[in-house]
């Protein structure tokens, strides 16, 4: 029976993060120390990833998105990738990454994915630097125009950070003007492995749509899916298109269809929760198939209504706000 929760959203969408490890360390996502990375034995081996999903499936989740950390900085990934495309019949398989390997997979990696979401911050390396404090750019830049050549649809995901990459906001849309890509604007949120909440980017969606049409009045909306969290664009004319992403705000919480599962094996049932459902304990515990299958749809049916509502109880807890890499981006 497919998965359902308590405010009749159906849930057929998971977010498996591969590894909390980053080889960048974007200041909004992580500190520069990085954070306390798991060791091996606390984190989902490949076959108990594998194993989840034998039991997801059949509950109706037939989309899956790769994420972490970054998910091409685990050992062994490729073979992981292949064996789930073979393996599931999934209506959708995707994969999040910075790109700054990429360069070692390009042949695959269409043999693997129809669209893949890259991100990029800024189109200026010195910029690139100072947010991901890793000199990385061109690698990142040659890699995305590759993919981008092998006929993958790329999404690129840009956060939008008060003096960090305003200035790229418009460069970024006038990208799309012969570049059949999909910029996505994302309003920052709090989840940065240190800084609190009240410091984040005042950038919301309405005030980076208003800036965009001051240089663009010609934009069309278009139609996204029922459960999209991106309000989509095209400047009228161009080849590309350009998203907003109300991450902060919370707009699309009404038709969420997704749940998350970490490195380290807990489901969770809303980005803002503090409180996830492990799973590692009961699979490493050889718990049935059905016990699994319960878990899970015990967990799903206290999904939040909203992001407002899992944040106010995670204040409430007293609990930090985490890095994206602990979650799952
Ligand atoms: N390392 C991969 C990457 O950067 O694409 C995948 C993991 S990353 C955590 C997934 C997404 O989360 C990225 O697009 C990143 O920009 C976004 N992200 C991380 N921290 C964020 C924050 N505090 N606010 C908004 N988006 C954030
Ligand atoms: Fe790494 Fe992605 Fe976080 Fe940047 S956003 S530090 S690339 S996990």
């Amino acid at each position: 029976m497919n998965l359902v929760d308590s405010h009749n959203r159906t849930i057929n969408y998971l977010r498996l993060a591969v590894t909390d490890r980053c080889n960048l360390r974007c200041f909004y996502c992580m500190p520069e120390n990085g954070i306390k990375f798991l060791n091996k034995k606390e984190i989902l081996s490949y076959e108990e990833m594998i194993r989840l999903m034998e039991i997801l499936r059949p509950m109706g989740i037939d989309k899956l998105r790769i994420t972490g950390g970054e998910p091409f900085v685990r050992k062994d990934l490729m073979s992981f990738l292949k064996t789930v495309k073979n393996r599931f019949d999934l209506r959708s398989f995707s994969i999040t990454s910075n790109a700054t390997l990429l360069h070692n997979y390009m042949e695959e990696l269409p043999q693997l994915f129809d669209s893949m979401n890259i991100s990029l911050d800024s189109l200026n390396a010195d910029r690139f630097l100072d947010i991901t404090r890793r000199n990385d750019f061109k690698q990142v830049w040659d890699n995305i125009n590759a993919l981008i050549e092998t006929g993958i649809k790329v999404k690129i995901n840009a956060v939008v950070m008060n003096d960090k990459n305003i200035e790229d906001i418009l460069p970024f849309v006038a990208w799309t003007k012969n570049k059949n890509v999909e910029v996505r604007f994302i309003e920052e949120m709090p989840f940065n492995g240190s800084r609190e909440k009240e410091q984040i980017s005042n950038w919301d969606y309405t005030k980076i749509l208003e800036h965009i049409s001051s240089e663009f009045p010609e934009i069309e909306k278009l139609e996204t899916g029922p459960s999209s969290t991106s309000l989509l664009y095209q400047v009228k004319g161009f080849t590309g298109k350009f998203g907003i992403i109300p991450a902060f705000s919370r707009t699309f919480c009404g038709t969420c269809n997704r749940i998350r599962i970490t490195a380290k094996g807990q489901l969770r049932t809303c980005l803002y929760s503090a409180n996830g459902t492990d799973l590692l304990k009961p699979l490493r515990a050889g718990k049935s198939f059905e016990t699994m299958q319960q878990i899970v749809r015990h967990a799903v049916s206290n999904k939040e209504a909203n992001g407002f509502e899992a944040a106010e109880k995670r204040l409430d807890q007293g609990a930090i706000y985490e890095s994206m890499t602990t979650i799952g981006g």
